[in-house]
């Protein structure tokens, strides 16, 4: 059932707001998981700002979505998404300066091909990764080339209740696939990054990080990347990085299903959705991954994306 009566929508009468009722959400992440609910796409801050209002006032419960490539929906979410549709000019960024104050919006694979023409040091940290700008620093995206939180000056961000706030980033502003700063409700809605100066190598590092990644992981799937953190743990008194795909591996459960949802054979951190699987399904499969990674190496692994 839909979250927003006649009466709401009627009060988001802006051209830069489009509603989309109890509608297929499938094709908003890239897992393609099968769910039905409200989406409300933004073009300007200022609407923004006008549907923000509208939702504290009406106590509508919202998140935000970008790529969806790490947001696991639910059959019937409870809450609106908002997707924002903010410009981003990508000829804003060039190689004669060293930080740019991009939209939320900006695709990371746009930044890193302009990356590779001027030789950005740095912006090859988020090689490969398929995501929007916001959704990257929310989640500190990263490989293993190094994470995109190393590269924020400062994100500016919409509040629940409607405030701009910009926030200054430091070292404690991020950790692993995550973010340390925003609050329930807070929409990031631009950021500045910089580079670390211009280094002619950097082209052939991401075209051979690519297709690293290309050989080893199942990019034509409909997947949300890594389902799992690593994790370290103590072992005889030194700390050890365990690799929850390395061991799924080795338990032998490449291909493993449920439903519709696989164990990727190409990747064993990879849930690949082979049909029209749902949110049901993937928690099915994530808790006995998580289960068997316990009963065999005795060691408590977290998901990376959030379950609903
Ligand atoms: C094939 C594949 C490979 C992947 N490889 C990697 C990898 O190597 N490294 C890695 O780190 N990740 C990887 N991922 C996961 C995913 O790409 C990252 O987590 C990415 O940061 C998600 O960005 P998004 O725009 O899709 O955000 P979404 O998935 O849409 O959202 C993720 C979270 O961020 C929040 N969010 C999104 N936009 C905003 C915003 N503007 N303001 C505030 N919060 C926001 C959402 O509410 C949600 O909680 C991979 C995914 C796929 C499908």
């Amino acid at each position: 059932m839909s979250l927003l009566s006649k009466n709401k929508i009627s009060q988001l009468d802006n051209v830069d707001i489009e509603v989309f009722k109890d509608v297929d959400l499938s094709k908003y992440s890239t897992m393609k998981l099968s769910s039905h609910g409200d989406l409300v796409k933004v073009r300007s801050l200022i609407a923004l700002q006008d549907l923000l209002k509208v939702f504290l006032d009406e106590q509508i419960p919202y998140r935000v979505i970008g790529w969806g490539a790490n947001f696991i929906l639910p059959k019937e979410p409870d809450f609106v998404l908002i997707k924002l549709d903010l410009p981003f000019d990508k000829n804003s960024i060039n190689d004669q300066e060293n930080e740019f104050s991009l939209s939320a919006t900006a695709p990371l694979n746009v930044l890193s091909s302009i990356a590779s023409k001027y030789g950005l040091s740095g912006w090859e940290v988020f090689t490969g990764v398929p995501a929007s700008l916001g959704g990257a620093i929310a989640m500190n995206a990263g490989t293993s080339l190094g994470e995109i939180g190393e590269l924020i000056k400062d994100v500016t961000v919409l509040s629940s209740t409607g405030m701009i706030k910009k926030i200054d980033i430091d070292k404690n502003s991020f950790s692993y696939r995550k973010n340390n700063f925003l609050n329930e409700g807070d929409i990031i809605v631009e950021a500045t990054i910089f580079h670390k100066g211009i280094d002619p190598t950097v082209a052939e590092t991401i075209k051979t990080y690519l297709q690293k990644r290309t050989e080893s992981q199942p990019l034509r799937e409909k997947t949300c990347g890594c389902m799992f953190k690593n994790t370290i743990t103590q072992i005889n008194g030194n700390s050890v990085t365990c690799r929850a795909g390395q061991y799924i591996d080795i338990m032998g459960l490449k291909g493993l299903s449920w439903g519709q949802m696989r164990i990727s054979p190409k990747h064993a951190n990879f849930m690949e959705n082979k049909g029209s699987s749902n949110s049901d399904e993937v928690k099915k499969l994530v808790a006995i991954a998580l289960e068997e990674l316990e009963f065999h190496y005795g060691v408590k692994f977290e998901t990376e994306v959030h379950l609903p």
